[in-house]
Formats: structure tokens, sequence, C-alpha cells
């Protein structure tokens, strides 16, 4: 596994990432299994808020990498998606 990287700022973005794109996979997965109607509608209200957090906590993340230089050579293959 690569070293983390010692930067805090970085280490909460990526925590915060990584849980919301776990709470955007999970909401997606209830989207493919629910059936029609009301309960499809409220799967995908609760994926659409998911995908809109993560959105923002990448763009957070990607935006921190950008101005701060933390991490960029550190795990350039596995920043957004580590193999955990
Ligand atoms: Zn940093």
């Amino acid at each position: 596994m690569t070293p983390a990287p010692s930067c805090i700022d970085y280490r909460k973005l990526k925590d915060l990432h990584d849980a919301a794109r776990r709470v955007y996979i999970e909401g997606a997965k209830v989207l493919e299994g629910a059936p029609q109607g009301q309960e499809f509608e409220s799967a995908y209200q609760t994926a659409e808020n998911a995908m809109v957090a993560f959105v923002s906590a990448r763009e957070k993340l990607e935006k921190h990498i950008a101005d701060h230089g933390c991490v960029e050579l550190l795990e350039p293959n596995n920043l957004y998606f580590p193999l955990v």
C-alpha cells in the first residue's frame, strides 16, 4: 500500500471524499434494485443527493491538491479510487 500523504487537510478531504463515494455507491445500488413508484422516487432522490455530495467532496479534494500540490506524485493512479 502507498504511504499516506502527511498533509492533514488532504487526509480530511480524502476521508470525506471516500465516505461520500461509499454513500453514492450504496445509493446507486438501492436505486438499481428499487421497484417502480414511490420507492423508486425515494431511492432516486437519495442517490441524487449522494451524487451531489460526492461531486462537491471531489471538487474540494481536487482544489486542495491543485492549490497545495501535496499528493500529486505520491499516488497518482489511485488517488480517487483506492483499492480498499
Ligand atoms: Zn495538502
